[in-house]
């Protein structure tokens, strides 16, 4: 592990917890976790034994979990997680709906190219939301990135500098794609849901999530991402069309029209509940195995 791993790891509270497997185990008995039977096999570049997820399950007060989900890395998922993953490539949209959004009653059609789309976006008026931000944040990165991130909507700090997360959060999402040794715009897009800062950062209201979201299906339908990460709720039941609490969302793959898709906890909200971290590692381990699934190893 080289310094800079050993930085994002500290930024996700995971380290010095996480070691190679072939490092020397400091003895220390586990207690009341089962030992993953496969071994917890790391697929981030990072490998855990048995007894290291037992113990770092302990570090961020994770109980054990009958399936075994106290390993952080990959080789932990339930049959059923298992399963998804082997057949994800031909991965059938959420037979809950996909693409569609809670309570929705009518989707405007936006089409064209990013030039087009670019413009629309800039020129919206549609919702309440545009009079009360600075400006509009389309999103950024790489537009035919395999890797999508899709969050709720800009802050302060976004709506100041027309970018999504650059704020303390984005500093965390940064970490976060470090830790699947992804990098902001290198084959990675970063979106939100609406694209205009609600007053005082509240969660934007279902007609102005209604309202944005064709944007955000013409971003996608454009870049044709091979796997989204839809970073928090918001995000979530926008892209899954579907309420549902996060932690019964996370931990499994969805689908969007297709395209696999995976739900972790927003990076704020990691922020404010850092325990939580090892569980976003595990949704982001998820997500990395299935693209490279997707991608036979050539991602
Ligand atoms: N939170 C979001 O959901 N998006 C941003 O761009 C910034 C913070």
């Amino acid at each position: 592990m080289n310094i800079r791993d050993e930085n994002v790891l500290r930024e996700l509270n995971l380290y010095p917890l996480w070691v190679r497997r072939d490092a020397p185990l400091p003895a220390e008995p586990a207690v009341g976790l089962k030992p993953d039977p496969q071994g917890a096999a790391g697929v981030c570049g990072l490998d855990l034994s048995p007894t290291q997820s037992e113990r770092l399950a302990r570090h961020v007060g994770l109980k054990p979990d009958p399936q075994g989900a106290a390993g952080v890395c990959g080789s932990d998922f339930s049959p059923t997680q298992s399963e998804r993953l082997a057949r994800h490539v031909g991965l059938k949209p959420d037979p809950q709906g996909a693409a569609g959004l809670v309570g929705q009653t009518s989707v405007r059609q936006v089409a064209g190219d990013w030039a087009t789309l670019k413009q629309q976006v800039r020129d919206c008026t549609a919702c309440a939301l545009r009079a009360g931000c600075t400006q509009t944040v389309f999103g950024v990165g790489d537009e035919q990135a395999d890797w999508l991130f899709v969050g709720e909507g800009p802050g302060a700090d976004e709506d100041a500098q027309g970018e999504p997360f650059v704020g303390q959060a984005g500093k965390l999402l940064d970490a976060m794609l470090a830790a699947i040794k992804l990098k902001r715009g290198d084959n990675v897009y970063i979106a939100n849901v609406v694209k205009c800062r609600p007053p005082a950062n509240r969660t934007p209201a279902a007609d102005e999530i209604a309202t944005c979201l064709p944007y955000l299906q013409q971003q996608i339908a454009l870049i044709k991402p091979k796997l989204i990460v839809a970073l928090g709720k918001t995000a979530a039941t926008a892209l899954l069309g579907r309420e549902a609490t996060l932690g019964s969302l996370r931990g499994s793959l969805h689908a969007y029209n297709g395209i696999p898709l995976v739900v972790t906890y927003h990076p704020a909200y990691l922020l404010r509940s850092p325990a939580e971290k090892a569980r976003a590692w595990q949704d982001l381990c998820l997500a990395r195995t299935t693209l490279q699934q997707s991608t036979n190893g050539k991602e």
